[in-house]
């Protein structure tokens, strides 16, 4: 098994590499939250066919404040869920204004779920870098939540180095609740109940409000212009989102037609293309295969919005 030693899990992550890390809940297939590049790895190595937004681990409420608005609720809520209790629980808040946070990690949504988790290693890991972990569970889509190490690698392959933290004591994911209009609202149910949470006020429970796919939410980035996809040939006024050898292209996913690239390029391109000097959005025909099959995903939402 990669079993990975503490100091070089820290360098991978440094490196904007992805390592398995322990947390109460799961095993989490974590890397730099800040960097596109970092988080389309995580992707690619689940082989999700969807773009799905992605916890951001912290060790701190004060790390949030530097990209989240955090209310008297939110912080009142950690300070009681986090610290207190050490409870297995997400929060989801609003972004603020040019946030450094990683728009694919986000799938291009205005805010932002955030977990301090209640585990030794992962807290020891997240206090020695100064970015927070962009981290889903670490197996492959649609296979059992890894709940040890030797399930991570079952899962994933030899290729994913994991820092192992024996087995996870919760197993079960987070409690996700959105507190963005400053009110408890229940996104998913997980160790932390309606009950527990209905002491700080009325705690309603919407459950099919977490974003399975980021294109089922109201509130996600479409673009403002007409969207159309393998694009050949440029028409007058559009911006071309190039792949692969693409002469005409405004902006290129990836020269040099890597999949993985291009999914990190992807949210960014897309809202710096979104220019009104344009009358459309032009899209290469991108390979649907690996990543690429998320990345049409998302492009097919963004065409139907339209
Ligand atoms: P997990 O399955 O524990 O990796 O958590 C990921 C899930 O958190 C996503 O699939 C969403 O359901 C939810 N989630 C993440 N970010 C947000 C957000 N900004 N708004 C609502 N739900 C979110
Ligand atoms: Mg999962």
């Amino acid at each position: 098994m990669v079993s990975f030693s503490f100091e070089s899990a820290l360098e991978y992550l440094n490196n904007f590499n992805v390592v398995a890390i322990p947390t109460e809940t799961v095993y989490g297939l974590a890397a730099n939250g800040l960097s596109d590049q970092a988080v389309a790895k995580i992707y690619s190595l689940k082989n999700r066919p969807q773009f799905n937004p992605l916890i951001m681990h912290v060790p701190s409420i004060e790390m949030v404040e530097n990209w989240a608005v955090v209310t008297k609720l939110a912080r009142k809520l950690m300070q009681e869920f986090w610290y207190e209790r050490g409870a297995s629980i997400s929060f989801v808040l609003n972004l603020k204004e040019n946030h450094p946070l990683s728009l694919l990690a986000l799938a291009g949504l205005g805010t932002v779920a955030v977990r301090r988790p209640n585990h030794e290693v992962a807290i020891k890991i997240l206090e020695n870098l100064n970015f927070p972990l962009a981290a889903p569970s670490a197996n492959r889509s649609n296979s059992l939540s890894p709940t040890s190490a030797y399930h991570v690698l079952q899962s994933l392959g030899e290729h994913v180095p994991v820092l192992d933290g024996g087995n996870c004591a919760v197993g079960l994911e987070s409690t996700i609740v959105d507190l963005t209009q400053d009110k408890i609202t229940i996104l998913r149910l997980g160790s932390v109940t309606a009950l527990d949470l209905a002491e700080f006020g009325t705690a309603n429970t919407i459950t099919d409000g977490a974003v399975k796919a980021p294109g089922m939410l109201k509130r996600h980035y479409a673009p403002n212009l007409t969207l159309k996809m393998n694009v050949i040939e440029k028409e007058p006024g559009m911006a071309l989102l190039g792949f692969g050898n693409c002469k005409d292209a405004d902006l290129n996913l990836s020269e040099s037609a890597n999949l993985v690239e291009a999914a990190a390029n992807l949210f960014s391109y897309l809202h710096k293309i979104d220019d009104a000097s344009f009358s459309s959005i032009g899209v290469s025909p991108i390979p649907n295969h690996g990543i690429g099959e998320a990345i049409n995903d998302r492009l097919k939402r963004a065409c139907s919005n339209n």
